[in-house]
């Protein structure tokens, strides 16, 4: 079995439309929606969703109002301004849920046992069916945090998932950025595609993102989206690119097909003779033999 990261320093790359194409070109994958704080890749690929389940990533504080006193001790040991002092004398103190970073300290030094420290839901996961195969995805609430975990235990249902049914690739759609989900997306993958695109946000998004990838040993392959639209810096990011130990393994050409594939919610690998789709299938050909001479120790 072997696992795929597709990631992007930077959103609009193209990224989820590519995931989708490669989810349907691998013959059955389990793919996992890792860009849990904008997840997308549900607009492609359709999933009927067969088990939903609640995520819980931290605790939270929540005032007892019963057993609150009003001695400000809280409000006074809270150093993320969540706790609210209100008007009145008594129980006049109340705690902002999106500025609680759940930390417990309130509960902790609190007199009167009177603030809960338990278990919040922070989202939902899902496992669904798709055209393609299973996918795992998920959808965390607006404001919270904790992503990096919830990208976690997305993968982990991908992977049961794949030694359950014996299925040979998982594909992850990876967050954009170099952040906490972005590591948590990476690590222990057998491989990571970069996307982006031939602009000078692009070129630089990439440095950024090869540079992560490499830290933690992980092999980059590149693939400039759009490539046409600009050949100078197309040369440019695979030049850089190679200096910076990540080969360029597809090169997709600018094609109206990509939005007409989008109103139809299919994969642009659905209209095999576009450019995109030839273009998509050459990199996905080009990953397999990458994947397979790792495998011969090439
Ligand atoms: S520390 Fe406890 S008793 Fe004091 S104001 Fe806060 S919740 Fe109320
Ligand atoms: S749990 Fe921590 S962050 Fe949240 S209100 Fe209490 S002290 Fe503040």
């Amino acid at each position: 079995m072997k696992e795929i990261t597709v990631i992007s320093g930077k959103g609009g790359t193209g990224k989820t439309s590519l995931v989708a194409c490669l989810v349907a070109l691998a013959e059955r994958p389990v793919v996992a929606d890792c860009d849990v704080d904008a997840a997308d890749l549900h607009l492609v690929l359709s999933p009927e969703i067969k088990k939903t389940e609640d995520f819980s990533g931290g605790k939270s504080a929540k005032i007892i109002p019963e057993k609150c006193t009003g001695c400000g001790k809280c409000y006074e040991v809270c150093r993320f301004g969540a706790v609210v002092k209100g008007q009145k004398e008594r129980a006049a103190y109340s705690i902002d849920h999106i500025a609680c970073e759940g930390c417990g300290v309130c509960s902790y030094f609190c007199p009167e046992k009177a603030i809960e420290f338990k278990p919040c839901v922070n989202g939902q996961w899902f496992i669904s069916d798709t055209p393609y195969g299973p996918m795992v995805h998920a959808r965390l609430g607006i404001a919270e945090e904790n992503s990096g975990k919830l990208v976690t235990l997305v993968r982990g249902q991908a992977r049961a998932i794949a030694e359950r049914d014996n299925l040979n690739y998982i594909i992850n759609d990876g967050p954009p950025g170099i952040g906490c989900p972005v590591i948590a997306s990476v690590t222990g993958a057998d491989c990571v595609l970069i996307v982006t695109e031939p602009t000078v946000s692009g070129e630089h998004d990439l440095e950024r993102v090869i540079e992560l990838v490499r830290h933690f040993r992980i092999p980059a392959y590149v693939c400039i989206n759009k490539f046409d639209i600009n050949t100078g810096m197309s040369e440019r990011i695979t030049k850089k690119a190679r200096e910076s130990g990540a080969e360029v393994i597809g090169r997709i050409r600018y094609d109206r097909t990509v939005t007409e594939a989008q109103i139809k919610k299919l994969p642009v690998v659905a209209f095999k003779e576009s450019p995109s789709a030839i273009d998509i299938r050459e990199a996905w050909e080009n990953i397999l033999k990458k994947i397979d001479s790792k495998n011969k120790g090439v």
